[in-house]
């Protein structure tokens, strides 16, 4: 009992806490806990005025539906919005018994070391939890931040503070979030044998590897987006037809809020920071989880605060998959997605219960076909770094060669000739061409397959020597094969070549569209045209001619994958659009000019408007000269137009 408050005032104030405070698995809602012990020892300090106020408050929202009462909370936070006489006791409202509240449970948490700081937090965050039906019965309180493992209600106070933060960098000009870019960007450069030696320790691959695939690449990205993201950002202007003149249209690239980026372990560095500064640059907070196998633990964190970045604009949160559903939960604008097909089918699923668009970027099974009159020195050199190049361990290695048959054992012997050189170790100095194998489970994966081959027929070139329990698999080169087997048709992600014979231009594309992924390609061949018509023929999103793996090398480029290989692009213009909000525009003039499609609608202007829609997609001059007259014509009307 309360020496302040009557029963009626009391139950009133539980009713109100348990909307406020619900509570969930980890934590009881209000009325579970002893807030009566401190309730006299806070009403105390309540001056007398403010006291007779909230007991009025108390009694008059006792006799207050729930629903109303939910609805008078969302207001509050809209008291700025509102006029003052309005707003200020709304905010009154909102500080009182919100404050009241949150003191009172707190005061009631076991740690009493924490509670302290977190009646401070929790009265000082900048809350929408009462923003829908179904957050208010998730929300309760900020919890302290972790950015390991975070429970439910942790990553709630990450998106908290990830919509706060968004709301700054909206505000930065483009030119002024490409000042933090250029900044990273120097930074890594003087950094980068630090950086190599993390990635190393984190994924076992060569120096050489790390440096250009990551290092390069990263910094030949953010250049791109230095010169180019005024130029995909900035308000476009499109075309408006003649049947609206006098109009002009828009379209305007704005931020999106928060994204989430989830990655995963083969390129742990340029998987971090190519789609987060990307999305920085579009003006969003981001909130990113690297994989679990290569977390590169604390390094973007360091080299974004080095270069200026406020700690909230990007969030780094680690765990395994559990840690990535939660964060799906906490509802981000955009979640852009690389990693497996399975993975990416789980994400897409538990997006679409919110409806959050997703751009996967997934696995491939990407075939290199090399034609007779190829450059043969060329072409295996190429074909060996592509299926080899980070131990085989990309998204865009090539993993089915098809070899014209005229040429197939050329091509096969001088290949092996090549492999045998290949120097494979994790090195200090740069002097290695592969490393190991990043993940036990991949192991698993490579072993499994390759004993499916072997067991159908399959001949092994290379390779012999693995001892197929340990990450330190070597390339391995295969022969006689067929489709069915799970080597051609899944994924391997490891240093494993097919080889095959094709005989014609129209068997190869049928042998390279045969395949449930679309990331990308390589065509082999001195004749242009041969090379345009197999491009234009294969169902991917990437080819690249005479060369391999390097459409992904160019930034301006878009990159993304066709049928299983995922959905979306990013990279280049249309890359930096996808990580934005499109709005389009039409602007007008402030006449008095009524439109002729206004209302009322009457015989004498649907006649108008039939004579000049007929006019105007007649295709001759005279019909055109016939809209041009129907036209004015029904303007005219249109401004006096009355129903009788
Ligand atoms: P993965 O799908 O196992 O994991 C990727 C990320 O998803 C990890 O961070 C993981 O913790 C997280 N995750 C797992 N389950 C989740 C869930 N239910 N909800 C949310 N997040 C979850 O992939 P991987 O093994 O790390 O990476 C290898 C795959 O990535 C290969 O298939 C490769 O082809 C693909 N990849 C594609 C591209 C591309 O651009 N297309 C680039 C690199 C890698």
């Amino acid at each position: 009992m309360s020496q302040y408050l009557n029963k009626t005032q009391l139950k009133a104030l539980t009713k109100i806490g348990d909307i406020i405070i619900p509570g969930d698995k980890a934590t009881p809602r209000f009325s579970q806990t002893d807030f009566l012990v401190h309730i006299d020892r806070m009403i105390k300090y309540i001056p007398s005025d403010d006291r007779s106020g909230l007991k009025l408050l108390l009694t008059l929202l006792n006799f207050t539906p729930k629903v109303l009462i939910r609805l008078l909370l969302i207001l509050t936070d809209y008291n700025q919005k509102l006029p003052t006489l309005l707003g200020i006791p709304l905010r009154l409202i909102q500080i009182g018994i919100k404050g009241l509240i949150f003191t009172l449970y707190y005061s009631n948490l076991e740690d009493k070391e924490k509670s302290s700081e977190r009646i401070y937090q929790a009265i000082e965050w900048e809350t929408n939890i009462f923003t829908d039906e179904e957050s208010m019965t998730t929300n309760s309180h900020p919890p302290k931040k972790n950015f390991e493992n975070p429970t439910a209600l942790e990553v709630q106070q990450i998106y908290a503070d990830a919509h706060i933060a968004n709301k700054h960098i909206k505000n930065l000009s483009i030119k002024q979030r490409l000042l933090y870019i250029s900044r990273l960007k120097d930074i890594i450069l003087k950094r980068k044998e630090d950086i190599i030696s993390i990635i190393q320790k984190d994924t076992k691959k060569s120096r050489s590897d790390a440096l250009i695939s990551e290092i390069f690449g990263v910094l030949d990205y953010l250049h791109f987006l230095e010169t180019d993201t005024y130029k995909a950002l900035k308000d476009e202007k499109v075309k408006t037809p003649i049947a609206l003149l006098g109009k002009r249209s828009r379209v305007y690239y704005e931020s999106l809020g928060t994204m989430l980026v989830i990655s995963p372990w083969n390129y742990p560095f340029y998987q971090a920071i190519v789609p987060l500064c990307t999305s920085f640059v579009c003006g969003n907070s981001t909130i990113y989880k690297p994989s679990e196998f290569t977390p590169l633990k604390g390094l973007v964190e360091e080299l974004l605060v080095e270069a200026g970045f406020e700690r909230d604009w990007i969030q780094i949160v680690y765990g395994e998959g559990e840690t990535g559903k939660k964060l799906i939960d906490g509802k981000p604008q955009k979640i852009f997605f690389t990693g497996s097909v399975g993975t990416g089918k789980k994400i897409m699923q538990q997006a679409s219960e919110y409806l959050i668009p997703v751009e996967l970027e997934l696995g491939g099974k990407d075939p290199a076909i090399i034609f007779s009159d190829a450059n043969m020195e060329r072409a295996t050199s190429g074909v060996l770094w592509g299926a080899l190049t980070n131990n085989g361990q990309s998204c865009t290695s090539v993993e089915r060669v098809y070899v014209q048959d005229e040429v197939y054992n050329e091509f096969k012997e001088l290949t092996l000739t090549k492999v045998r050189n290949i120097k494979q170790m994790i090195d200090t100095n740069g002097d290695s061409d592969i490393g190991f194998m990043t993940t036990k489970s991949q192991v698993s994966i490579i072993k499994d397959q390759l004993e499916d081959a072997l067991s159908k027929g399959a001949i092994m070139l290379t390779g012999q020597e693995w001892n197929k329990e340990t990450i330190e698999i070597p390339p391995i080169i295969l022969e006689n094969l067929n489709h069915d087997m799970k080597v051609v048709s899944k994924e391997s992600f490891g240093p494993l070549i097919c080889l095959f014979k094709f005989h014609d231009e129209a068997q190869v594309i049928e042998l390279a569209n045969d395949s449930d992924f679309g990331l990308s390609a390589s065509v082999w061949s001195a004749d242009k045209e041969v090379c345009d018509r197999v491009t234009r023929a294969l169902d991917v999103g990437n080819v690249s001619v005479n060369n391999v793996m390097l459409t992904e090398g160019n930034p301006y480029l878009p990159f993304g994958g066709r049928k299983l290989s995922g959905i979306g692009y990013y990279k280049g213009i249309s890359g930096l659009r996808a990580f934005s909000a499109q709005k389009s525009v039409l602007i007008d003039e402030n006449s008095k000019k009524i439109e002729a499609n206004w209302y009322p609608y009457t015989e004498k202007r649907y006649q108008l408007f039939s004579s000049m829609i007929q006019g105007l997609f007649g295709g001759t001059l005279k019909s055109f000269i016939k809209f041009l007259i129907s036209g004015l014509r029904l303007e005219a009307y249109a401004s006096k137009a009355k129903r009788h």
